[in-house]
């Protein structure tokens, strides 16, 4: 039994307490064993009231002496107390009649909180109180303070776990020996300790990330994804996906075909990608290349092979820009060996989709280009035999999840510019293969990339005219707007005006978000033919566009993009022969974050190391697009710590060949139900 105190004030109804329960994603036992807290407090001693200081937390016993509601200027409750040694007010400025009902004047009260000095003396604005009972002790050890959601109070969490921890079976997943060699606690002791401290623990000890009690928690956690992840690839290899059987004859007219030939690094990728599509199982590979390293041609080869074989191929991007693209560029590649390439995007019309729709349904379409209406319920696919998903993080880990289930039983290509940091390829990513394109095609000139304050903006408009005049293109960036779009869309709007006077004689475009997808389409294929000179954007050219004639990019308030973003938007340019630069245009002052982007941005332009630091300045959360789609990351575990990420997978390794009913055991405690969105 815990050692802190069980009394619960405000029962909950069933039914709202079930759905907060469920929004904390607490619904097994084990899942009460596994929310732990997030720090502790001390209510093991009274202090006087003399002896608070301000901004620590502490616990006091006192009497009401005065409550009064007060207008200043919000209706508030200001209650005076006082022990032996002293007075204090309390404010609350949310309470219900029966609190104020219960601290009237000459109640005995305990209440927790943390010292302010206010406006007219020390105060304590809301803080945690109780009626003292006649007799009533001190708890003996610190209190654990649970991560919570509105209207689930710390009481009935408590309890709820509390109970839990009665009757879940606790059994170690690991043997004794492998937590000796690793120096780990049992884990009935650690989880133990964590929910009820032994009362000679101090806040300081218990809250440090590697008491422990906390190291187990995230050895634990990191080899339940692990497992989870080995688990998948395991059963990947074990489903059938048909063994594709290339004649080469479509590939070998489109390498003929092409004004170039295949770098060394596509070479290499095409040739690790045919030899996973002969196999008999599903190929999960990520096709990984800084921008412009040329993943197109290679997924198209893919695509080829696939279709010699028999099979349709489907691509998928991100955008409907960058899919038009890819449409354009596919279906001039392909036309000539007389493939029909079929397009799919939320945006066509019903007829035209009902079209498609067939086509792909009876077998007659063997390739198709699209966003994310590939995925939906309505397509099915006669024989779809490999799916590649463009700048597959762009996507959501739903839709993710929802082309695997689509394509289950066939080969998967993922490409990716943004490379994925060691630690993340050890985790989140383990159950990939990986083929990396680690050369540019040749004959291109690397960009240059400059850094200008907001005040010299005519100087920059000064260097797109003259870079027009030698018939270059160039696309100028507008600022990101994250809190409105309407906003974003009117600075864009504005731009585009103020560049057109500027820049008598250059035709100027405009392509943004809100533009229906045809509108798009015919303004980018006119900056295609070079009938628009300059084209002023909002981010939707971030991915994939590929305008070779453009040289110069401009990036107005680039202080407020991501270094992932700078880095797809300078790709943008420097993919012709041309010398081709990037302005960053900036407006002072620069916070700290912001500086620190820029400087690398300025200094590197290899994706890797970009991506290091990106990881570095931002965390593995937002990395990997998790975070907005309210999916658990490690909880507990932190990515960073690579040598315990190795150990849980060596750890993971041998307990699936040695004693995979521990793993299955450990795979239920930590992720019961959750386990396929990990894999996503
Ligand atoms: P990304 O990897 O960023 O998707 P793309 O596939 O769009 O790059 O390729 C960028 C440009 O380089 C395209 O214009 C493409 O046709 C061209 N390209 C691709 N491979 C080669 C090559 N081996 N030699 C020359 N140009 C190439
Ligand atoms: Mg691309």
């Amino acid at each position: 039994m815990p050692c802190w105190s069980l009394a619960d004030k405000k029962p909950a109804s069933a039914n709202t307490l079930a759905a907060r329960l469920a929004r904390l994603g607490l619904r097994t036992d084990a899942d009460y064993v596994l929310h732990l807290p997030l720090r502790y407090e001390d209510e093991t001693r009274i202090t006087a009231v003399r002896d608070a200081q301000p901004g620590v937390a502490a616990q006091f016993d006192v009497e009401v002496i005065d409550n009064e509601i007060a207008y200043r200027p919000r209706r508030q409750l200001v209650v005076r107390v006082s022990d032996a040694s002293g007075t204090l007010t309390m404010r609350f400025l949310n309470f219900y009649p029966n609190q104020q009902k219960a601290m009237q004047v000459g109640a005995r009260l305990r209440f927790f909180g943390e010292l302010h000095e206010g406006y007219l003396g020390p105060e304590i604005i809301h803080p945690r109180f109780h009626v003292v009972g006649a007799g009533e002790s001190l708890p003996e050890c610190l209190t654990p303070v649970y991560p919570t959601t509105a209207g689930l109070g710390q009481a009935t969490l408590r309890r709820l776990i509390a109970r839990a921890l009665d009757r879940a079976d606790l059994t170690d997943t690991l043997p004794a020996a492998l937590l000796e060699r690793l120096g780990l606690p049992d884990f009935t002791a650690a989880i133990q300790r964590l929910h009820n401290p032994p009362p000679e623990m101090t806040q300081a000890s218990l809250e440090a990330r590697d008491y422990p009690a906390w190291r187990r928690v995230q050895f634990d956690e990191l080899l339940a994804q692990q497992l989870s992840l080995r688990r998948a690839y395991t059963a990947r290899r074990a489903r059938g996906a048909p063994s594709l059987q290339a004649t080469a004859t479509l590939t070998t007219a489109l390498l003929a075909a092409l004004p170039f030939r295949l770098t060394g690094a596509q070479q290499r990728a095409w040739q690790e990608i045919a030899s996973d599509l002969d196999q008999p199982h599903p190929m999960q590979r990520l096709l990984q290349g800084d921008v412009g390293s040329g993943k197109t041609v290679v997924a198209a080869l893919a695509m080829l092979h696939a279709v010699e074989a028999g099979y349709q191929a489907a691509l998928m991007a991100p955008t409907e820009i960058l899919a038009e693209q890819h449409y354009r560029k596919l279906a001039a590649w392909l036309a000539p060996l007389g493939l029909e390439v079929a397009w799919l995007t939320g945006s066509l019309k019903k007829r035209g989709k009902e079209a498609v729709l067939a086509g792909i349904a009876s077998g007659n379409t063997p390739i198709v280009i699209g966003t994310h209406a590939l995925i939906e319920d309505k397509v099915e696919f006669a024989r779809l035999g490999l799916a590649i998903v463009d700048e597959q993080h762009r996507f959501g880990v739903r839709q993710r999840l929802a082309l695997k289930e689509k394509g289950l039983f066939a080969h998967q290509l993922a490409m990716s510019a943004t490379p994925i940091p060691r630690t993340l390829a050890m985790s989140y990513y383990a159950d990939l293969d990986v083929s990396v394109l680690d050369e540019l095609p040749p004959g291109r000139t690397p960009v240059t990339t400059k850094l200008i304050a907001e005040g010299r903006r005519d100087q920059v408009v000064a260097r797109v005219r003259e870079a027009c005049r030698a018939g270059g293109q160039a696309y100028w960036v507008c600022p990101l707007i994250e809190e409105s779009e309407t906003l974003q869309l009117k600075t864009a709007e504005e731009t585009f005006a103020r560049l057109t006077s500027d820049l008598p004689g250059q035709r100027v475009g405009l392509v943004h978000g809100r533009l229906k997808a045809a509108e798009k389409a015919a303004v980018m294929a006119a900056f295609v033919n070079n009938e628009i000179h300059v084209l002023v954007a909002t981010t939707v050219i971030e991915v994939g566009v590929d305008v070779p004639n453009a040289s110069l990019m401009v990036i107005e308030h680039a202080e407020r993009f991501g270094l992932a973003q700078l880095h797809q938007l300078r790709g943008r340019v420097g993919r012709g022969a041309a010398q081709s630069a990037c302005i960053l245009l900036y407006a002072q002052p620069l916070g700290q974050l912001a500086r620190a982007r820029l400087k690398v941005i300025f200094e590197s332009t290899d994706g890797f190391e970009i991506a290091r630091e990106d990881l570095r300045l931002r965390g593995p959360g937002e990395f990997i697009g998790a975070r907005q789609s309210g999916l658990p990351l490690l909880r507990y575990a932190d990515l960073e710590d690579a040598a315990l990420v190795e150990q849980a997978r060596a750890v993971a390794e041998d307990m699936l060949r040695d004693a995979p009913e521990q793993a299955a055991a450990h795979l239920q405690r930590w992720l019961g139900g959750r386990e396929e969105l990990l894999k996503a």
